[in-house]
This record gives structure tokens, C-alpha cells and sequence, in this order.
């Protein structure tokens, strides 16, 4: 049997992860799952997984939880907070870790997985592109292995020849071509994006997400933390990680060859082929996704992404370029404008603004250490608020 931890069970992608590992009960067993405050979510998921531990994040949220498990009689023990989440992230029973809560909330959890070696299921970019070369070190050290997630990266690490860990030239890869479907706005005229509604940024074409990240599909900033994840997952540099709008998102990213070969992995928008591909690696389970049906899809279409629409890619590109712990800030940044888009009326057009002057006016100290990354984290976040104070 292989023990999982799911780090943020409650969401989409803990959800799919769910779905898998109850397609294959003498394969996969819950050891772990874990919520922020989704109380009723998590009791659900007990309910039917009967893991042996449930971690709420959220302190108050895990009492209760701890009451209702009581009263069911169910066989599980409950944790609370961050020490809770990095317990069951490093449990000797559990073999790989899912890292799927969203945002910088899920570095600690996930390097306390890095930390006991584990395989490590990674959909929460935004821990890898905080901590970046810290986090690869630390799998390097500690023998951990990282299967990503997200479907770009899934798909890019299908289309890689062995050894890539040495160096793309090395095994003669020209560059990385990741897929961007363009999120609701592609067509949106220009001047009206300023008065879209977080309704209509959640409403993404193709996948169907939690909120964070659907709002980062329609500002597109999620492709340049994609672009940022790439570098640091596949050794190579910006410049050889190119961005392509493909709005059926059938093919979910390429990798091009020195002789001028491009493979592709193509497959439904469904985030259960990831995720049951880096489950299984390097075997192959049912998924539960469909069969593709390419006579349906009929076309596949590209074009090239405007920076002018998408000011948030630009700005990626110019953090990984700048290296250090620029991508830290870019990332507080980000997620402080995106709730406040979604919770506090700031303009969809401000948030690549609020990031664009969080990045000049936040200090970035040398030193890429936890303690060092996790204050420059904090200092951006103070920073970005106050912009955003400026701007709602
Ligand atoms: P979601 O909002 O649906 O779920 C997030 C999960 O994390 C929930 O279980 C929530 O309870 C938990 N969580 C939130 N804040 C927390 C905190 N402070 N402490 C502890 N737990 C917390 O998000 P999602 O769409 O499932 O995305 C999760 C991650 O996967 C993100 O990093 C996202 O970028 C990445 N990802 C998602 C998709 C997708 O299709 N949804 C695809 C690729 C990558
Ligand atoms: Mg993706």
C-alpha cells in the first residue's frame, strides 16, 4: 500500500487527488488529509477516507473538527495548525505528499515533506517559486523526489528524455513550450477590462479551479509563475521557456529537440491525468478522465500572448530574470492584490500595478535562507497592502 498526505484535501485539486485514490483502494491509502477551515469538507473526506490524521490549519475550525470525530467514532486523530501540517507531511506511513494548498501558506508544509524525503506531488507553485533554489537543493539533499502537478509541467516532464536533471543541452533539448489557454479575457476588448467582476475572472473556459488561481489564469500571472516554476523544475533559464495561447487546451504543453523534433502531450482538461501520472510514475493507472476525442476538438489553435493585455507574464519574466528573491515579492505581491480583487473591489487592471510598485519599493537582502525568504515574504505583503490601500 502507498501512503498519501493530502495537503489541502478540500480543494479542486485534493478533490481529484480523492478521486483517484478511491478508484484504487489496494493501491492508495489517505494517511493524511488537511483543510485551512473547511470544517464540513474535511469531516466528509473522514467520513469516507477514514485517514489517520485530519490537520485544520485553522485552530478553532480543528476543535470542532475534533468534537465531530469524536462523536462519530471515527478512527482518525486531529491536528491543528502549521506543525500539524508538517507533521503529516514527514509521517514514516506516508510515501508521497500531495502540495496542494494555494499560495506561500503551503512552503512550510511541503519542505517538511522535501525534508523526510518523500515523493512529493507538487500542484502549489507558488511554494517553488518562493523558495526556488532553496526548495531544489533540499530535494537534492534529502533525496526527495518532485513530480509536478500542474498539467504544463506534467506534460513537459512526459515529453523529457532521461537524465534532464544534468542540464537541457546536455540531452538536447532546444527549449520548453508551455500552453496558456488565455483564461475568460483573451478576446475581452482591452479598455473593459478594467470593469471585469471576480465572477467573470473565476469563470475559466476550460478548467474548472479554485479562485486564486482562476483569477491568475485571467491576468495570466499564473503562466509566468508556470514560467518560473519551469526553470527551476527543468535546470533551465527563461529564455528557453517560451508561452503560446492555445485556447482548447488539448495540448497541455511541448518540449523541442535540437533536430527540430517537437513532442506534445495532449489529453481532456482534466487534472486527474496529472495527478494520477505522478501517483503511478513510471506506471500508468486509470485516471477516470475520458477518452480524448479528436475529431470533436477539430482544431487546435495557437497565438502568441500580448504583454500589452497580460502586463502580469511580463512582470514574471523580468522576476526570474532579476533572480534572487524578486519571485518571493512577485508572488506576495500577487496574492495580495488577487484578494483584494476578489474581496475588496480593487480593479482587475490594478493588480499588475500593485505587484509592478511592490517590486521597486520592496528591500531584497542577499541571502536565499527560510528565515530570510519568509521575512522578505511578510515585507512584501505589508508593502503590496498599502499600495492596494492606495488604489480601492
Ligand atoms: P483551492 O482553493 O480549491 O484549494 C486550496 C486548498 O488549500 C483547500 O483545501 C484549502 O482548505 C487549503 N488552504 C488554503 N489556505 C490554506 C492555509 N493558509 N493553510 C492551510 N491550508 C490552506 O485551490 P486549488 O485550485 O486546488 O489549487 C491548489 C494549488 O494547486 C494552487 O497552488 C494552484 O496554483 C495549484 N494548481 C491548481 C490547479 C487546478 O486545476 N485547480 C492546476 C494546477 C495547479
Ligand atoms: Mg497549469
Amino acid at each position: 500500500m502507498i501512503g498519501v498526505t493530502v495537503l489541502g484535501s478540500t480543494g479542486s485539486i485534493g478533490i481529484s487527488t480523492l478521486d483517484v485514490i478511491a478508484r484504487h483502494p489496494n493501491r492508495y491509502r489517505a494517511v493524511a488529509l488537511t483543510a485551512n477551515r473547511d470544517l464540513e469538507g474535511l469531516y466528509r473526506q473522514c467520513q469516507q477516507f477514514r485517514p489517520d490524521y485530519a490537520v485544520m490549519a485553522d485552530l478553532d475550525a480543528a476543535q470542532k473538527l475534533e468534537q465531530r470525530i469524536r462523536d462519530a467514532a471515527l478512527p482518525t486523530t486531529v491536528l491543528a495548525g502549521v506543525d500539524g501540517l508538517e507533521t503529516v507531511a514527514r509521517l514514516p506511513e506516508v510515501d508521497q505528499v500531495m502540495a496542494a494548498i494555494v499560495g506561500a501558506a503551503g512552503l512550510l508544509p511541503v519542505l517538511a515533506a522535501v525534508r523526510a524525503g518523500k515523493r512529493i506531488l507538487l500542484a502549489n507553485k507558488e511554494a517553488l517559486v518562493v523558495s526556488g533554489r532553496l526548495f531544489m537543493d533540499e530535494v537534492e539533499r534529502h533525496g526527495a523526489e518532485v513530480l509536478p502537478i500542474d498539467s504544463e509541467h506534467n506534460a513537459v516532464f512526459q515529453c523529457m528524455p532521461a537524465g534532464f536533471q544534468q542540464g537541457l543541452e546536455q540531452v538536447g533539448v532546444r527549449r520548453i513550450l508551455l500552453t496558456a489557454s488565455g483564461g475568460p479575457f483573451r478576446q475581452t476588448p482591452v479598455e473593459a477590462l478594467e470593469q471585469v467582476t471576480p465572477a467573470q475572472a473565476c469563470a475559466h473556459p476550460n478548467w474548472d479551479m479554485g479562485r486564486k488561481i482562476s483569477v491568475d489564469s485571467a491576468t495570466m500571472m499564473n503562466k509566468g509563475l508556470e514560467v518560473i516554476e519551469a526553470c527551476w523544475l527543468f535546470h533551465t533559464r527563461p529564455q528557453q521557456v517560451d508561452v503560446v495561447l492555445h485556447p482548447q487546451s488539448v495540448i497541455h504543453s511541448l518540449v523541442e529537440y535540437l533536430d527540430g523534433s517537437v513532442l506534445a502531450q495532449l489529453g481532456n482538461p482534466d487534472m486527474r491525468t496529472p495527478i494520477a501520472h505522478a501517483m503511478a510514475w513510471p506506471q500508468r493507472i486509470e485516471s477516470g478522465v475520458e477518452s480524448l476525442d479528436l475529431l470533436q476538438v477539430a482544431h487546435l489553435d495557437f497565438a502568441p500572448p500580448s504583454l500589452q493585455r497580460f502586463p502580469c507574464l511580463g512582470l514574471a519574466y523580468e522576476a526570474i530574470e532579476a533572480g534572487g528573491s524578486a519571485p518571493a515579492v512577485l508572488n506576495a505581491a500577487n496574492e495580495v492584490a488577487v484578494a483584494a480583487f476578489l474581496e475588496q473591489g480593487l480593479r482587475f487592471t490594478a493588480i499588475p500595478e500593485v505587484i509592478r510598485r511592490t517590486l521597486e519599493v520592496t528591500p531584497r537582502p542577499d541571502g536565499e535562507d527560510l528565515t530570510t525568504l519568509l521575512e522578505i515574504d511578510a515585507e512584501a505583503r505589508v508593502r503590496a497592502e498599502r499600495i492596494t490601500r492606495q488604489l480601492v
